[in-house]
């Protein structure tokens, strides 16, 4: 399967107007610590509180006239991308998910009027029941990063940073399956090779770091997170998301849940913004000192879609349950 910036450029004229052109500024308080301008793609502010309608919307718009509906497996943000394209085209949405998604992101899908089915306990769980709806109901699938256009989607928010800012030197992304950081990196090196690209994720269940390491796709454990939305592998029969992350990713550097809530504080407290934990791996990486930048540096914060008495507690320092774990509490500045 081949891939390249014109992908890309033909996302664009899909998502204009409808899921484009988010703000890029700078954060003072990250600039002074990463010692170079450090830049936040607000994300935030789509329409869906997350990227995924970028892919989503791609996707779905380019779907073959005739199309009864579609179905997707997902950690929340792109179930919630595919349901409000699939209401925008007036088609079913099927979406479907596994128990360790947060109760905020169902809501928000169903909100949205898709259905939604909760099976298992993982995302290959939420897969299997995915492709079973293909067959039984002939729905289309859309895999939430191992689809060209999903992936040509999210790469118009690479393209948008490097037309923004022609000198970045590196680029922070959240990392998951891939489907983000393989359409960023193509779109920001086929403007400066030059760029340095870096993927970002949590420390245990690392699914792209641990293929790329193997050097095919391996499953690993999944485990919650304060970033959810980067559980989940990257599937066995990966096609694209993994050659473009192996080719193209710089480095691949992991952040663990303190790093990740120390983030979030830092986000809310210095620059008043509120992100999901999967969308401040970025700041969490520098602050910890794991990524030091050279020049310009700009991160993708990715979504908001949390759930608000968790980021309550975060932010107040209280201790918080992450599974049989509990990450003890931290008040800002102390
Ligand atoms: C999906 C998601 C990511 C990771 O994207 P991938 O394409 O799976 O790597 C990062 N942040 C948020 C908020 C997401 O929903």
């Amino acid at each position: 399967m081949t891939f390249s910036l014109a992908d890309i450029l033909t996302a664009r004229r899909v998502l204009r107007g409808q899921a484009d052109a988010t703000p890029f500024v700078p954060s003072p308080y990250m600039s002074a610590r990463a010692g170079h301008d450090f830049l936040l793609k607000l994300e935030t502010c789509q329409p869906i509180g997350a990227f995924k309608l970028r892919g989503a919307m791609n996707a779905v718009m380019t779907l073959p006239d005739g199309v009864s509906g579609v179905t997707c497996c997902s950690t929340g943000n792109h179930g919630r991308g595919v349901a409000y394209a699939a209401a925008r085209r007036g088609i079913r949405a099927v979406i479907c998910m596994s128990e360790l998604v947060p109760q905020a992101k169902v809501d928000g899908i169903r909100a949205l009027g898709a259905e939604v089915k909760i099976v298992g306990r993982s995302q290959d769980d939420a897969l299997a029941e995915s492709l079973r709806l293909v067959e039984a109901e002939g729905l289309a699938e859309i895999s939430p990063f191992d689809d060209p256009k999903v992936i040509a989607g999210q790469g118009t928010i690479g393209f948008e940073m490097i037309e923004a800012r022609p000198d970045l030197h590196t680029v922070l992304v959240p990392l998951s399956g891939g489907g983000l950081a393989g359409g960023v990196s193509v779109a920001v090196k086929s403007v400066n090779p030059d760029v340095q690209v870096i993927g970002i994720t949590m420390d245990r269940g690392a699914a792209m770091q641990a293929s790329i390491a193997a050097g095919h796709p391996v499953e690993v454990e999944e485990v919650p997170s304060l970033a959810d939305s980067l559980g989940g592998g990257i599937g066995l029969k990966n096609k694209l998301s993994f050659p473009l992350c192996r080719d193209n990713l710089d480095a691949i550097v992991l952040v663990t849940e303190e790093e990740i809530r120390d983030a979030m504080q830092v986000l809310f407290y210095e620059d008043r913004m509120i992100a999901e934990g999967a969308s401040v791996v970025g700041l969490a990486a520098v602050l910890a000192g794991k990524v030091r930048p050279e020049g310009p540096v700009g991160t993708i914060v990715t979504g908001r879609n949390l759930d608000m008495g968790q980021f309550h507690r975060i932010m107040a320092g209280e201790d918080i349950a992450l599974g049989d774990r509990i990450l003890k509490g931290k008040t800002y500045g102390a």
